[in-house]
């Protein structure tokens, strides 16, 4: 169905995109899935190529779109399988913590390398022992003169073996009541003494994501790392959930409807009993409710995109997708391995 919330720049920009990937990013899947991790370099070319911080600001080095740009970047992704390479994990959901909150020193310092992608974002959140309740994690970062110390251990980062900079979810008042209250995000360079990078986790899918262990031992910087307010942390956290699960739905239901085509594909070609295995009914079927409501879920999104370009709030609905989206993914692999 025609989509109708691009318009003809972002159509170009999709076209200089896909251009894009297949030179520099779709040869390299295969080795990236295999090691585990993306490169550097495709990066930098992706960055000098305009391809990072699409909806930036103009004057950090930005283009300076709206976050439809991105979203044309995230479904160009998703569509090849370049999951190793979490340009939106990068440009729209660890940039706009420092757009949003980061003073002018902090956006002068980090913003145009990360556009470039010479600087490569990551966000600490999750320990060994805390998801989900966030209010509970465990990492301090204390007030020492004119630093913060850090320490304590984070888990499942990603782009937490390539990444440079980390948005590190710390408690600067551990005796804070509530909990929540006493965490606060700081900035921590990766070449501080006391990051130390720990293993790259082995995962069953998503295998060319860089995803990691990471500690802090001592880990000292600057008080000026802090971003935005001590203990508006949780808050900060929470003003830019809506984003990123648009950001995570958007990706998903093209995934969907890369594995409902792969599949139609394998369908027709497969024969059993005398005959394609498109043509038995029961498959017909399946793959028509599949295709309904990969259609459906497409016009969810495309709604939530509109609407959050527009600048409503619609976290609960980008919640629901972000857990419907993803949920097809996983019904319609199944479905279609049968
Ligand atoms: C590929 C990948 C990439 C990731 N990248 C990052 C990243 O870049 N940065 C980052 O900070 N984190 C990242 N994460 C971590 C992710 O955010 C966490 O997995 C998520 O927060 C959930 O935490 P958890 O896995 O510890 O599980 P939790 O949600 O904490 O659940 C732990 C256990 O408690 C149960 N449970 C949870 N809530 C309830 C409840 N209300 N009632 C009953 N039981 C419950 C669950 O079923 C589970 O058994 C990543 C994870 C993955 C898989």
């Amino acid at each position: 169905m025609q989509r109708d919330i691009f318009s003809e720049d972002h159509r170009l920009f999709r076209e200089q995109f896909r251009r894009f990937a297949q030179k520099e990013i779709e040869p390299k899947i295969a080795e990236w899935n295999a090691r585990g991790m993306s490169d550097r370099e495709t990066w930098r070319r992706a960055g000098e190529a305009g391809f990072l911080g699409a909806s930036a600001p103009v004057e950090y080095g930005g283009a300076g779109g709206d976050l439809l740009y991105d979203a044309v970047i995230m479904e160009e992704l998703a569509w090849i399988r370049a999951h190793a390479m979490m340009v939106s994990l990068h440009s729209d959901i660890c940039m706009p913590y420092v757009v949003s909150y980061g003073s002018e020193e902090q956006k002068r310092k980090y913003l145009p390398g990360a556009i470039k992608g010479d600087i490569l974002l990551g966000i600490a959140m999750t320990e060994p022992g805390t998801g989900s309740d966030l209010a509970n994690i465990q990492t301090k970062a204390i007030r020492k003169g004119d630093h913060y110390v850090l320490n304590g251990a984070k888990t499942f980062i990603s782009n937490g073996q390539i990444g440079d900079l980390f948005i590190v979810v710390a408690k600067t008042n551990p005796e804070a009541s509530p909990p929540h209250a006493g965490i606060s995000l700081v900035l921590v360079e990766a070449n501080t003494p006391g990051f130390v990078r720990g293993r790259k986790l082995d995962k069953l899918g998503l295998r060319g994501q860089d995803t990691s262990e990471l500690s802090f031992e001592d880990c000292a910087v600057p008080v000026s790392n802090l971003l935005g307010k001590e203990g508006q942390g949780f808050k900060m956290l929470m003003e830019k959930l809506q984003q990123e699960r648009l950001v995570i739905a958007t990706a998903s239901i093209v995934s969907c409807r890369r594995a409902l085509e792969d599949t139609i594909a394998y369908v027709k070609q497969r024969h059993a009993f005398g005959q394609p295995v498109a043509a038995f009914q029961n498959t017909q079927f399946k793959l028509a409710e599949l295709a309904t409501e990969v259609e459906v879920g497409q016009a969810f999104v495309d709604k939530l995109l509109a609407a959050h370009v527009r600048g409503d709030e619609i976290v609960k609905e980008v919640s629901m997708a972000k857990w419907w989206t993803t949920d097809l993914q996983k019904r319609l692999a199944k479905e279609g391995q049968k």
